[in-house]
C-alpha cells in the first residue's frame, strides 16, 4: 500500500497543496508516500518547451529528489514517450507499488484537463479485487490564489477586463483569508516503510534522465551561462523572493512551480507596512498586481478555453491577413531588424532566456503590428526560448501586444521602437542611429554589418492601423 503525489509544474515541497494532502493521507493510512514525475518527450515537444526551461526543470528535479530523500520519500521519474499513454502508465505504476491514492495539482490548459479527467476515470475503474486494488485520484486547485471560476461580475459573468477582475480578486482574498494559507512540507516517511530492504527501496535509486532529443542545450558554454544565470530549485526561489527589488525575475520559479503565488503574495503583504494587500507601499501593491496578472491569464484560459487552440480571445480580429514572411520572421528572431532596441532585446532573449516585460511588449508589438506577422509565430518563438515560458502568460502577453487578447492594448496603439528607449541624448543616438546618428556613427555601423531598418515605422504603423480597421469592419 502507498499514496502517490504526481509532481507536474509544482516542483517544490513548501506550500504544495496536493503534496501536503498526499502526505497526510499516507500518514493516516500508515503507508508510505511516493513521489512521481512523468517526463514525456512528446509533451515537451507539443508544449514547445525551451531547452533552457527543460534544463532548469531537470536541475530542479535533482534538488527535489535530494530534499525528498532527506524525508525518506522517494522520487520516481518515469519517461513515457507518448503523452496519451501517461494516464495508463501512471495506473500501471500505482498497481506495481500497491498504491491506492494519487494526488496532483490541476493544470488548466485543455489537453491537461482532458488528461487528468482520463486518469480520474481510469483509476476509478480499477476493480478493487485482489489483483487490482481500488484506486482514486484527487486533482486540486493550487497554482492560483483564487481558483478560476470563483470571481464573477455583478451580472454573473466572468471578467475579461483586468482592472475590475483585480478589484474583485483583492476583495475575495481579504474576505477569504484561507486562500493565502500555506501548506507545510510533507511529513517524512518512517524509514521502516520504504527503505531497509523494503519492496520500495529501489525507488530511491531512480536517476535524473538527460534532456530528451531536441531539448538539449547546445553546448557547454550555454550550460555554464544558463546555470550561473538561473540557479534552480525552491531554495533559490525563496532566497530571491526575500531579496529582490523592482522586477524580481521570479517568473522562472512561478513557471516551474518552485515558488507558489501564495507564498509570494504573503511575503509581499508581510513586507507592506499596512500588512494588507491594498494600501501602503506603492511598489509592493504594484508587484502584487503583477503576480495577479499571471493569475488573470489563467482565469482567461479556463473561461475561454479556445485560446488554447490557437484562437484569439477577441474573435473579430481573426480575419486580419497576417504575413508569414520567413525572411521577416528570421530578421526579427535574429535581432537584425535595424532597430537597436528590438535587436538588442531579441539577442538578449537568445543569450539569457529572459526579457523584461516592457521589452517583451515592444518586440511583440513590432512583430505583430510593424511587420504584421501572425502573432502566433512570435508566441511560439517565445515559448521555444524563454526560461519562464508559460502558456497562459505568454498567450496573454501576445494577445495583449497584438490587440487580440483579453483586455488587450487598443488596436490602434503601435509601440514606437525608437521612442520606447530610455531617456537621454546618448540613448537617442544609440536607439536611432539611422535617423539621429551622425555620419561617423552610421559608417561604424555599416562597417560592422549592422543592417538598415527593415521597415519604416511610420509607414508600417499606418499600414497596421488600416489592416486592423479593415479586419474589424469585416467581422
Ligand atoms: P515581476 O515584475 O517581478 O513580476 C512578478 C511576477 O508577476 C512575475 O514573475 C510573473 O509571474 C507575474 N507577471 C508580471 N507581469 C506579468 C504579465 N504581464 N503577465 C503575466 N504575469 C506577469 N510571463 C511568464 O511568466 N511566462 C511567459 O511565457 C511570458 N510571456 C510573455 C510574453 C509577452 C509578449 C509579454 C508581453 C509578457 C509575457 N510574460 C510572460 C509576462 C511578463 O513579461 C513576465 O512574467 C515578467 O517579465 C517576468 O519578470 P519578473 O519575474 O521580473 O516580473
Amino acid at each position: 500500500q502507498a499514496v502517490v503525489h504526481w509532481f507536474k509544474m509544482d516542483l517544490r515541497l513548501h506550500d504544495n497543496r496536493a503534496l501536503w494532502l498526499a502526505s497526510q493521507k499516507a500518514k493516516e493510512a500508515g503507508v508510505p508516500l511516493i513521489c512521481l514525475y512523468v517526463l514525456s518527450p512528446e509533451d515537451l515537444e507539443a508544449h514547445l518547451r525551451a531547452p533552457i526551461r527543460v534544463d532548469f526543470m531537470l536541475r530542479t528535479l535533482e534538488i527535489l529528489k535530494k530534499d525528498l530523500a532527506a524525508l525518506n520519500i522517494p522520487l520516481w521519474i518515469e519517461t513515457v514517450p507518448k503523452r496519451k499513454e501517461v494516464p495508463q502508465r501512471i495506473k500501471q505504476l500505482m498497481h506495481e507499488w500497491g498504491a491506492s491514492h494519487l494526488f496532483c495539482n490541476m493544470e488548466y490548459e485543455v489537453d491537461e484537463l482532458r488528461r487528468e479527467a482520463k486518469l480520474v476515470r481510469l483509476l476509478a475503474s480499477a476493480s478493487g479485487d485482489d489483483d487490482t486494488p481500488k484506486m482514486a485520484a484527487e486533482v486540486l486547485h493550487d497554482t492560483c490564489i483564487v481558483a478560476p471560476g470563483a470571481l464573477k461580475s455583478s451580472s454573473g459573468r466572468q471578467y475579461s477586463v483586468y482592472a475590475p477582475w483585480f478589484r474583485s480578486w483583492l476583495r475575495y482574498v481579504e474576505e477569504n483569508p484561507d486562500c493565502l494559507e500555506i501548506s507545510p512540507p510533507p511529513l517524512p516517511n518512517p524509514p521502516s516503510t520504504v527503505r531497509q530492504g523494503g519492496k520500495l527501496a529501489h525507488l530511491f535509486g531512480c536517476p535524473i534522465p538527460p534532456a530528451p532529443e531536441g531539448k538539449q542545450l547546445r553546448d557547454d558554454d550555454e550550460k555554464v551561462r544558463f546555470r550561473a544565470l538561473w540557479p534552480a530549485g525552491e531554495h533559490e526561489a525563496l532566497k530571491r523572493l526575500n531579496k529582490f527589488w523592482g522586477t524580481s525575475k521570479l517568473s522562472v520559479h512561478f513557471a516551474a512551480g518552485t515558488l507558489s503565488a501564495r507564498t509570494a503574495v504573503r511575503a509581499a503583504r508581510e513586507r507592506n507596512r499596512t500588512k494588507r494587500l491594498n494600501g501602503g507601499d506603492e511598489g509592493i501593491q504594484r508587484w502584487v498586481g503583477e503576480v495577479a496578472w499571471r493569475e488573470f491569464y489563467r482565469h482567461v484560459v479556463v473561461n475561454w478555453p479556445y485560446v488554447c487552440m490557437n484562437k484569439p480571445h477577441h474573435p473579430p480580429l481573426s480575419s486580419i491577413p497576417w504575413s508569414y514572411s520567413p525572411s521577416h520572421l528570421s530578421l526579427w528572431t535574429l535581432g537584425l531588424t535595424g532597430y537597436p532596441l528590438i535587436d538588442a532585446s531579441m539577442r538578449c532573449l537568445l543569450t539569457t532566456g529572459y526579457l523584461h516585460n516592457r521589452l517583451r511588449m515592444v518586440v511583440a508589438s513590432f512583430l505583430s503590428k510593424d511587420l504584421l506577422l501572425d502573432w502566433r509565430l512570435g508566441e511560439q518563438y517565445f515559448m521555444l526560448h524563454l526560461i519562464d515560458g508559460d502558456f497562459a502568460s505568454n498567450n496573454g502577453g501576445w494577445g495583449w501586444a497584438a490587440s487580440v487578447g483579453a483586455d488587450a492594448q487598443p488596436w490602434f496603439r503601435v509601440f514606437n521602437p525608437v521612442r520606447q528607449r530610455g531617456k537621454g541624448r546618448e540613448g537617442g543616438v544609440i536607439h536611432d542611429p539611422w535617423g539621429r546618428g551622425d555620419e561617423k556613427v552610421r559608417r561604424k555601423l555599416e562597417e560592422r554589418g549592422y543592417p538598415r531598418m527593415m521597415v519604416d515605422h511610420a509607414e508600417a504603423r499606418r499600414r497596421a492601423i488600416e489592416e486592423y480597421r479593415r479586419g474589424l469592419a469585416r467581422d
